[in-house]
């Protein structure tokens, strides 16, 4: 069940200098990172990457607010590949509320204000981290960040430990 997976460090992970301890979280459990880029998105690209799903599950105005968010520094892409990549990249991120993310996991411990906190603020809440929730989010964002020749096919030292 080997999987491929999309991350992004958002602009507060990458302007609090929390990028090594993120990717260090995923190499820790042995997950391979094959293809890594910074990148400062448009607007444009922002609406592609979150696209009308998220109106749909959490409103129009998140949507807007998200756009802002990701838009207003650079972020850190990644992808991710492993056994039930999608699930334990999720788990390793944690919730998507800090305030409820539990300690160990990355929204967990460098983050913690709640939605009603951010909602007040009229801001995206800011959660360090982006993670595809599901197998046509990963395959639908990995296409849209990064080209075939971008994402790299090797092994690395772990694989022996997992057959
Ligand atoms: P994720 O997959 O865990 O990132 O969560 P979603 O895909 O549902 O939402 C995307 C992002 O929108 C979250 O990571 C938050 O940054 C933001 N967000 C989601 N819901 C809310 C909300 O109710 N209020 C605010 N202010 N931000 C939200
Ligand atoms: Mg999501």
């Amino acid at each position: 069940m080997i999987e491929k997976t999309f991350v992004a460090i958002k602009p507060d992970g990458v302007q609090r200098g929390l990028v090594g301890e993120v990717i260090k979280r995923f190499e820790n459990s042995g997950l391979k990172l094959i293809g890594m880029k910074m990148q400062w998105l448009d607007k444009e690209f922002a609406l592609k990457h979150y696209t009308e799903d998220i109106s749909r599950r959490r409103g129009e105005k998140v949507r807007e607010l998200l756009v802002d968010y990701i838009a207003e520094g650079p972020v850190v892409a990644m992808v991710i590949e492993g056994i039930h990549a999608i699930e334990i990249v999720r788990k390793i991120v944690g919730s998507t509320e800090p305030r409820t993310a539990l300690p160990g996991t990355i929204r967990g411990d460098f983050c913690h204000v709640s939605y009603d906190h951010a909602d007040k603020f009229e801001k995206a809440i800011r959660n360090i981290i982006h993670a595809s929730g599901n197998k046509e989010d990963a395959e639908y964002e990995i296409k849209l960040w990064f080209k075939d020749k971008e994402l790299h096919s090797y092994e690395n030292s772990n694989e022996q430990h997992i057959r």
